[in-house]
C-alpha cells in the first residue's frame, strides 16, 4: 500500500448521510496491531486469544498471558479493546489436549464450552486479561454462548476472579465490559435476553453461517452451500439488530461478512453500525460506505428480507450490482 492510499484513509467513517460507522479491526497476533494502526481501525473489534496457546507445548502461565495483552492494550490504536475468550476445539485443537476426542468437534466441547469445563485455565486467562487491563476500556467477550445460562455462568467466574484480584491486592480492571459472540441460532433467538445481560454482542458470522445452514465452514464438499447471501441468515442478522436496538445493547458484526464491500450496504440497511474486520480491508470498505445512503440502504435490505429462495437472494445483489 503506497503512502498516498494511506493518507486517503479516513480518521472517521461516514455514509453519504452523513451517519457515522465505525471500523474496528481483528486482530489475532501482536504483530497484527501495525495493520491496525496503518489502515486506521477505530479500535480493535476482535482479537482471537487461541493462538498463543496453539504455538506453546502447554497451557501459557498467568504471566506469560498478562504480558501478551499488556503489550496488545499498549500498543493498540483507539479506544475500544476486545479481548475474546479462549476459542478452542473445533478445528482447532492444541497439540497437549490430544485426551479429548470427538466425533463432532463443530459440535462439542469447544469455546466458552471449554472453559466452562476447565475453570481453571479459564480463571487464568481472565484474571490476565482483567490485571491487563487496569486503568483501559476493557471489553471481554466469550465465544460460542449457546444460552443466557451460558453467560450467567460466564459471568460467574468473571466475579470470582475480580474478588480473588481484589483480595490479592493487585491492580485490575474493576469493570469491564462483557460480550458475547452470537454464533448460534440458539443465541439468536434469545437475543433480546443476551442483549439484557450483556454490554455487548457481536456477530460471528463465520460460524453462525455454518451453524445455521449446517455446513462445516472448513469442509470443501459442500463449500457452495455456505453463503451469507441466504434468507434465514439475513433475518437472522435482521432480529439480532433489532434485538440489539431495543435492548439499547452496543452491537457489531466481525465475521468476515464484516470487511465484504458487497455486503456491507445490506448490513447498514439491516441496522448495524460498527464493523470488526482484517484491517487490511478497512481502505475499501470505507470508500463503499462513503457512497451508501442509509435510507436506500434500508429499502434494499427491506426488499430482500422478502426473499424467499437462496437463488432470489444472490440474483438481487446481482441485479442490483451490489
Ligand atoms: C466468527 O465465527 O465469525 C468469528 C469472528 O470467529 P472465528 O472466525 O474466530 O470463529
Ligand atoms: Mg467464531
Amino acid at each position: 500500500i503506497s503512502e498516498e492510499e494511506i493518507s486517503s484513509i479516513g480518521e472517521q467513517t461516514y455514509t453519504a448521510d452523513k451517519k457515522r460507522i465505525r471500523l474496528l479491526a481483528n486482530i489475532n497476533l501482536l504483530s497484527d496491531l501495525k495493520n491496525a494502526t496503518l489502515f486506521k481501525a477505530e479500535g480493535i473489534g476482535l482479537y482471537r486469544s487461541e493462538f498463543p496457546f496453539i504455538i506453546r507445548d502447554n497451557f501459557p502461565s498467568e504471566e506469560e498471558q498478562f504480558q501478551i495483552y499488556k503489550k496488545l492494550i499498549e500498543r493498540a490504536p483507539g479506544e475500544e479493546m476486545t479481548l475474546r475468550t479462549l476459542d478452542i476445539g473445533g478445528d482447532k485443537i492444541l497439540s497437549y489436549m490430544k485426551d479429548i476426542e470427538e466425533e463432532n468437534p463443530f459440535l462439542g466441547l469447544r469455546a466458552i464450552r471449554f472453559l466452562l469445563k476447565n475453570e481453571k485455565i479459564f480463571q487464568t486467562q481472565l484474571k490476565a486479561m482483567l490485571r491487563a487491563g487496569a486503568g483501559s476500556n476493557l471489553r471481554i467477550m466469550f465465544p460460542l454462548i449457546s444460552s443466557v445460562d451460558d453467560l450467567i455462568a460466564a459471568r460467574k467466574v468473571v466475579d470470582k476472579c475480580l474478588k480473588d484480584l481484589k483480595r490479592d491486592g493487585l491492580k485490575y480492571n474493576k469493570k469491564p465490559e462483557i460480550g458475547v459472540m452470537i454464533e448460534l441460532p440458539s443465541a439468536v433467538m434469545v437475543i433480546e435476553e443476551i442483549c439484557e445481560m450483556a454490554d455487548f454482542v457481536s456477530v460471528g458470522t463465520n460460524d453462525l453461517v455454518q451453524y445455521m445452514i449446517g455446513v462445516d465452514r472448513s469442509n470443501d464438499h459442500v463449500a457452495w452451500l455456505y453463503t451469507a447471501q441466504h434468507p434465514a441468515i439475513l433475518r437472522a442478522l435482521k432480529k439480532i439488530a433489532d434485538g440489539a436496538a431495543l435492548k439499547k445493547c452496543d452491537v457489531s458484526i466481525c465475521g468476515n461478512i464484516a470487511g465484504d464491500e458487497k455486503l456491507i450496504e445490506i448490513l447498514i440497511g439491516l441496522g448495524f453500525r460498527k464493523f470488526s474486520m482484517n484491517p487490511a480491508k478497512i481502505p475499501e470498505v470505507q470508500k463503499r460506505i462513503e457512497k451508501i445512503d442509509t435510507v436506500e440502504a434500508a429499502a434494499k435490505a427491506e426488499a430482500l428480507l422478502e426473499k424467499g429462495l437462496v437463488s432470489e437472494v444472490k440474483e438481487y445483489f446481482e441485479s442490483h450490482g451490489i
